[in-house]
Order: C-alpha cells, then structure tokens, then sequence
C-alpha cells in the first residue's frame, strides 16, 4: 500500500463539525434518552415546526429518509401503475426507484450540461397523457431552473415533487424577484438529512414540505400507518417515523446550516479562484444560490484518447497517491444501470447524462475544509494533469 506522504484530505469529514457541536449535541442527545419519549413526542414535534419556519411552508411532516419523503409524496397523489413519472437520469438512485416503488414507470430526460440539471424544455417534449408528475433535483445543492419547470407544469396541471435531499437551505429567485426556499416551490420539497447532506442526522432521516393542508395531513397518515391515531387504519401507509434522537441531533445543527452553506460557498469561490485557468478541466459555475453540497468538476473527456478509460479515472487515481480522496457522482446515469434495462435507453439517447458520467469529479466539499487543504487540492490536480 502507497503512503501518502501528507494527512489524508477526505471528500468530507463529519467528525470536525461534531467537535464544534459536541457539548450541545451529547446533551440534547441525553435529554432525549432520560425522557424516554424515543418515537414521536415533543421533540419531533418542534423540529417540524422548526424546519417549516425555516423553508417558509406551513406543513414539515419528518420521515425516516429522502427516499420515504419522496415515496410519500408519489402516494400523496395517488400516483400508481400506468403512471409515468417525469425525473432526471442524473442522480441518486433512490429519485427514479421511489416512481418504481409506488408502480409508476420513470421517464429520463436529459440534463443541462453546465448545472446538471433538468433541462425544462426536454420535459415539455416528455410529457405525455400518462404523465402524472415532475420530480426535478436540486443537484450539489444548485437549484433547478424553477421558473420554466413552474411554467410547464402549469401549462400541463401537473405537480412539482422537489428532490431537495442535496440542497437544504438553498434559496431560488421568481422572475419578480423574490426569493424562495427550495422545499418551498412545488407543491412537494423532499429533504433528506443522512450524515453528509448539508444538514445531516446522526443516522436516517427525512422531511416533506407543502403549502397544501390536504396533502400534507395524507403525507402525515401515510407515514405512520395509514392512521391518524390509535388502530383505526384508513390507507396502507408505512412506518416512515423519524425517532427522537434524530430530531434532537437536527434541531441542535439547524440553527448553523445557513452558517455552513456560507462556508461551503466561501469553499467553492476559493476552489474556483485556485483552478482557474487549469486545462483540461472544466470548473462549475459559481452560481450565488447554490448551497454546494458538491463542488464538481469536470476532467474533459477526449473520445479518441479516452476510450480505454475515463482522463477522470486517472485524476482520480493521481489525487489519491497524494492523499486526497474525490468521489464520482454519478458513475453510472438512472437510464444505463441495470435495474431499469426494461426501460431500453440506448447509450447516447441522453448524451449530456452520459457525458457528465465519463467526466464529473467531485473534490472535498465541507465547510470546514481549510485554505490550506484547498491549496494541496490545486497543486495536485494540476501536477497530475500534466502526465495523465
Ligand atoms: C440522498 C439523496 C436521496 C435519498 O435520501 P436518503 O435519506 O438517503 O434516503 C434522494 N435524492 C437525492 C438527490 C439524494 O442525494
């Protein structure tokens, strides 16, 4: 095994925000244990509240994960088989299987190179009679292009579930000029709080966000069993709670996340202004309202000299020997992995997904990451490109 020569630089380090956070943290923890209330009760009841406050909706209904949050919200409409579901190939699994889950059939469209986001107008081409939903995602934390995705779904009656898991706390301007809470602009915001989200639990953990009072008290029966209380059970639900612990651990890191997005954005200015001019690369745009869950770049993918493997791999591979640990998000699109070979997506079919598989890189991201750490990532990429 090759050691490297300086202290590991890893894609993210939870450990570093839990020290800050420590004290507040092992008591709110231990309040949790003493009361006993370890499902449901008051402390699940003033996270909700809290986070409602804090993405400006009346409705926060917790849940165990994002992919229950999403799942919840296809249920909430009734969305079921013979249903076609709108969503994009470039993402977590977990936002296609959900539309798999409730029987529906996902339908990819392609992504915007540059945001790696939906692109509106290859949904308006998508829709169809049976399409019943939009479910665009707020990738590394950068809002979708909402006011076309809102005018499409307008124009079709068809309602906007928001995958905001990457995205929690980022902010998205109407064409008028005010800003909105992502979670806050569909009819649906599904957030996901697992450890490496911009606000992450200490295990599973999940949100739904709406302005919609029937929906909502669904989303809240759905998710414990179909109940409202006691054991008179109106629909097949599901136990999607989340515990107490968790909603203690959240509710103690909420009052910081707008503090980290700033950090994280800081974090992603310095790595632009430290990358730029590097050829070969292709950095993210710097956009203001990205909460930068991921700073991702892209190593330029030549078809003629890259066939046998990805220039991304390799950067990859020379980053490590130096001790600094990127990831590939997404190595793989929705549309090409095994699981959904019944849809029949030719390779090419959506090339701006295929594209950003061969070339994305995801450097740490955190917001504790230091100058120092930052400076160590440039010199090693541009060292490494030099011979790659
Ligand atoms: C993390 C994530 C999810 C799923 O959230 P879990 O809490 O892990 O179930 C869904 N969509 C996207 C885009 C994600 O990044």
């Amino acid at each position: 095994m090759n050691i490297p020569a300086s202290p590991i630089i890893p894609p993210l380090d939870l450990g570093r925000q839990y020290q800050d956070l420590q004290a507040e943290i092992n008591a709110a923890v231990l309040a949790v244990l003493a009361s006993t209330q370890y499902i449901g009760g008051p402390v699940v009841a003033q996270f909700e509240e809290d986070f409602a406050h804090y993405t400006n909706t009346p409705f926060c209904i917790s849940c165990n994960s994002g992919t229950d949050a999403l799942y919840l919200a296809l249920r909430a409409f009734d969305i079921g088989p013979g249903d076609e579901v709108i969503t994009s190939p470039f993402s977590f699994i977990a936002t296609a299987e959900v539309i798999s889950m409730v029987g529906a059939t996902p339908v990819f469209v392609d992504i915007v190179p540059q945001t790696f986001n939906l692109d509106p107008q290859q949904v308006e081409r998508a829709i169809t009679a049976r399409t019943r939903a939009i479910i665009p995602v707020h990738l590394f934390g950068l809002p979708a292009q909402m006011d076309q995705l809102l005018a499409i779904a307008k124009a079709h009656q068809l309602p906007i579930i928001e995958d905001c898991a990457q995205a929690t706390g980022a902010t998205w301007q109407d064409p008028s000029g005010c800003t909105h809470k992502v979670g806050s602009i569909g009819e649906i915001g599904c957030f996901s709080f697992y450890p490496s989200k911009n606000l992450g639990g200490c295990g599973d953990g999940g949100a739904i966000t709406t302005h919609n009072p029937a929906l909502a008290e669904k989303m809240r029966i759905l998710r414990d069993h179909g109940r409202r209380s006691g054991y008179f059970h109106e629909a097949v639900g599901m136990n999607s709670r989340l515990d107490s612990l968790q909603a203690a651990i959240l509710g103690v890191k909420l009052p910081y996340l707008d503090r980290w997005n700033h950090q994280r954005h800081a974090v992603a200015q310095r790595y632009s202004q430290l990358l730029d001019q590097i050829p070969g690369i292709i950095l993210p745009q710097l956009a203001p309202n990205s909460v930068w869950n991921q700073y991702t770049i892209r190593v330029q993918h030549r078809d003629e000299l890259d066939s046998a493997s990805p220039r991304r791999d390799r950067l990859r591979a020379a980053l490590l020997e130096q001790g600094i640990q990127s990831m590939v998000y997404y190595p793989l699109p929705l549309h090409r992995q095994p699981v959904y070979a019944n849809l029949n997506y030719a390779l090419g079919q959506l090339p701006g997904a295929d594209r950003a598989a061969l070339e994305v890189l995801s450097l740490p991201m955190f917001p504790e990451l230091s100058e120092q750490e930052q400076e160590r990532v440039k010199e090693a990429i541009k060292e490494a490109l030099q011979h790659i």
